[in-house]
């Protein structure tokens, strides 16, 4: 639970039940923290009432409810941060996450958790699946579901070059994400070392680790003065926004999914600039049928970017370890 700015407890609560007839619980298999629980942490967005945290998850269905059909109990499923009922038309093209009776998961940060709108949310692998690859497939729910997102939403194509602004795990999924769509350069602004190894590792071509302007000059001259083709934003602040817009060729899309803090355009550059913006919560829904196949297949191994392990009941020291960036993604074991 999340009582306040840094200050997180794990607490004994009541275990989950089935409330509603579209509700399924699962017994996590693995759960970790996300960049996104930083905000609160960090007091950046008011915490009012103590917070149960926890929103990427996949593990085995114990119960479902009356109504739902499309998992049943002793299946292994991926879910998706965005509950949703994937039949509403805003699902039905590809933006789960703006269903009308969207939710947002929580409390999977626990051994058991509800999932509501199981048939619209979770999505069961053909077979129990080995335990190698659950951390992949955790990472499906949320991590490599929203960088693939800011890959897809910049169009990054076949031959593409393009510029990912972040190296926290969504920036390096987003890596992951642009060398599997087929982009043949992939500029990473990275200033950690571990990072940027990881990201070499996942498919970066370059690496800059300067910011701010110096960091778009430098991208520019890898670029000869032209820009990306696609750019990632997988930050959310002014800064890494504006060095996105400045990478960005004319024609360019930038693909956001750094949830905006504080962040303003100005209209008359913006048009200027002549891009496109595609952001917002990844629609990770839209993605697992795909995904899980590459992970089961090992075709991908987005499970590298958990590099720390520590119990559910030290969870606190979990997010110290990535508030001080010693760990880019903590996996607090359930
Ligand atoms: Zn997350």
């Amino acid at each position: 639970m999340l009582y306040g700015a840094g200050d997180v407890r794990c607490e004994e609560v009541p275990e989950p039940k089935i409330l509603h007839p579209t509700d399924a619980i699962i017994r996590l298999s693995a759960t970790c923290i996300c960049g996104y629980d930083f905000w609160p942490y960090r007091g950046l967005n008011d915490v009012m009432a103590p917070m149960a945290m926890g929103h990427e998850y996949c593990g085995i269905v114990e119960a479902v409810g009356s109504a739902v059909t499309t998992v049943r109990p002793g299946q292994f499923v991926v879910g998706s941060f965005c509950i949703s009922d994937n039949t509403y038309p805003h699902c039905r093209f590809g933006f789960q996450s703006s269903c009308v009776q969207r939710e947002f998961m929580t409390g999977a940060q626990a051994p058991f958790a509800r999932v509501p709108l199981a048939d619209g949310t979770l999505v069961a692998t053909p077979e129990l699946p080995p335990d190698d690859l659950t951390l992949g497939l955790l990472a499906v729910s949320d991590v490599l579901g929203t960088g693939w997102y800011a890959a897809d939403a910049a169009r990054v194509q076949e031959g593409s070059t393009v510029v990912v602004v972040g190296d926290g795990a969504v920036g390096l999924m987003g890596v992951l994400a642009a060398k599997q769509m087929g982009a043949s350069r992939i500029i990473v602004m990275s200033r950690h070392q571990t990072r940027q190894d990881l990201a070499l590792e996942f498919g970066a071509t370059d690496i800059v680790a300067d910011r701010g302007e110096k960091g778009v000059a430098a991208v520019k001259t890898l670029t000869n003065n032209i820009g990306g083709d696609s750019v990632l934003e997988c930050v959310g602040t002014q800064e890494s926004m504006t060095q996105a817009l400045q990478c960005a060729r004319p024609g360019a899309i930038i693909g956001f999914v750094g949830v905006p803090h504080g962040v303003e355009f100005d209209g008359k550059s913006l048009l200027f600039a002549q891009v496109g913006l595609m952001g917002g919560p990844a629609p990770v829904r839209r993605f697992p049928p795909h995904l899980i196949d590459l992970v089961l297949a090992r075709k991908i191994n987005p499970g590298k970017v958990f590099d720390l392990t520590l119990p559910l009941a030290d969870a606190a020291e979990g997010y110290r370890a990535m508030d001080e960036r010693r760990a880019i993604k903590t996996l607090p074991r359930v």
